[in-house]
């Protein structure tokens, strides 16, 4: 990836990439199993300022550009894909109230976010939406006593760790989100266990029983929600999964071709067997062409380009799609040493599993693509 960054942009990669490797780089396995992010890790990345990726400087962010954003998300899932939605989700957060906060919201939040003296979460999912969120129950009703949110959400990443939600309920005119503090009397926080991957992500219930709102904790218009602030939200969250998804599936790559290098069975060593050959190329051909594909979203994203949503949704389908692919086969050529924990690509397998369904499955993202990538190629131009 190297030859297609800037002198800066491949500077920025090698710091981020040593502060967080020199850190953490071999501690993602116990986190998982442990199913549980330490407090310290969190300290750390408040230290480092990495909440405040997304913020600009004036609210004591580091005001970071996309490309500089992917860049650290990739670094992050080289490590571990939980210590990686713990800034995303935050980050999701943070994005929306740069983009569509209130003044006095940007002025009292920000900056706290920024520290991570609050660490912020995204409540959408509830059971009986996922991929299609029309179908949320959670409201946000006027009552004579003030606007109260009622409802229960699930899944939520580092939910059982946030200080600050942003909550999709239904409201009078539309979707609505809202801010919602963790000390708030009608909200209860159940953390969930039991979990394929992203074990370490702190996921959490919420239920909200008559929960009183502020009206300044209301992000932008009543029935904006659905036609901006989610897109946009998922925007952000989809452009930092797929380059989470390529710094995963380098750590992938790397513990397989080390072990494929230095293994020999029936007299030669593991790499030079064909079919290893064929699994080993591919899985370098398509890391390099999810990096690309990222880093072209990332330009997009930077230049306000009208084809960024499209590319994101790009960048997120081929990371997800070759990480889970690669990250069995990686699994595969290390044989029993893969299945091992403790060689980082058993926990990659799980955690690609869960990324192709966090922030847009392939389904749901194919039926946002199909038609607008096929009426392009119809007329002649190019995706
Ligand atoms: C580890 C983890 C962390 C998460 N973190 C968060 C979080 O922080 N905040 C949050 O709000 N949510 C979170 N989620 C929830 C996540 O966003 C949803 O799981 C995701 O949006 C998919 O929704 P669903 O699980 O309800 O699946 P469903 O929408 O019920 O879909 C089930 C299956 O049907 C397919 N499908 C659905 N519609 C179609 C269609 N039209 N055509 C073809 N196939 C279709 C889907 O692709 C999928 O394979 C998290 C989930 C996990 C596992």
């Amino acid at each position: 990836m190297d030859d297609l960054l800037t002198e800066a942009q491949r500077q920025h990669h090698r710091t981020i990439t040593a502060l967080v490797g020199t850190a953490w780089g071999a501690h993602g396995p116990d986190w998982e199993n442990e199913a549980e992010l330490p407090e310290e890790v969190v300290q750390w990345c408040a230290a480092q300022g990495l909440f405040g990726a997304v913020i600009p400087k004036e609210y004591g962010g580091l005001g970071w550009s996309a490309v500089e954003l992917g860049l650290l998300y990739e670094a992050l899932g080289r490590v571990s894909a939980s210590l990686a939605s713990l800034i995303n989700v935050h980050g999701m957060v943070a994005r929306t109230l740069v983009r569509w906060g209130s003044d006095a919201q940007r002025e009292t939040l920000l900056p706290d976010l920024a520290s991570g003296r609050r660490v912020a979460a995204v409540c959408m999912t509830e059971r009986t939406a996922g991929s299609d969120l029309s179908g949320i129950t959670t409201t946000l009703k006027e009552q004579p006593e003030g606007l109260r949110l009622d409802g229960t959400k699930l899944y939520t990443t580092f939910g059982r760790r946030a200080d600050l939600y942003l909550v999709l309920a239904a409201g009078a005119g539309g979707q609505v989100c809202c801010l919602l503090e963790r000390g708030n009397p009608g909200l209860e926080v159940t953390p969930m266990t039991g979990l394929l991957g992203l074990r370490a992500a702190g996921l959490a219930t919420e239920v909200m029983r008559d929960c009183p709102v502020e009206r300044s904790a209301v992000i932008g218009r009543p029935g904006f929600a659905s036609t901006v602030l989610v897109p946009q939200l998922l925007e952000h969250g989809r452009h930092a999964v797929a380059w989470m998804a390529a710094g995963m599936l380098h750590r992938a790559f790397s513990a397989c071709s080390a072990f494929v290098l230095g293994r020999e069975t029936f007299g030669r060593n593991i790499v030079d067997h064909g079919q290893i050959q064929s699994l080993v190329t591919a899985m370098g051909v398509d890391l390099a062409a999810a990096r690309a594909l990222c880093l072209t979203a990332s330009r997009a994203l930077d230049d306000v380009d009208a084809s960024a949503p499209r590319k994101v949704l790009m960048a997120k389908y081929l990371a997800c799609q070759v990480l889970e692919r690669h990250s069995a086969q990686a699994v595969q050529a290390m044989g029993a040493q893969g299945c091992l924990e403790e060689n980082g690509v058993a926990g990659v397998y799980r955690d690609a599993k869960v990324l192709s369904i966090i922030e847009g499955t392939p389904q749901l993202l194919e039926r946002l693509l199909a038609v607008p990538l096929a009426r392009e190629a119809a007329a002649g131009g190019r995706p």
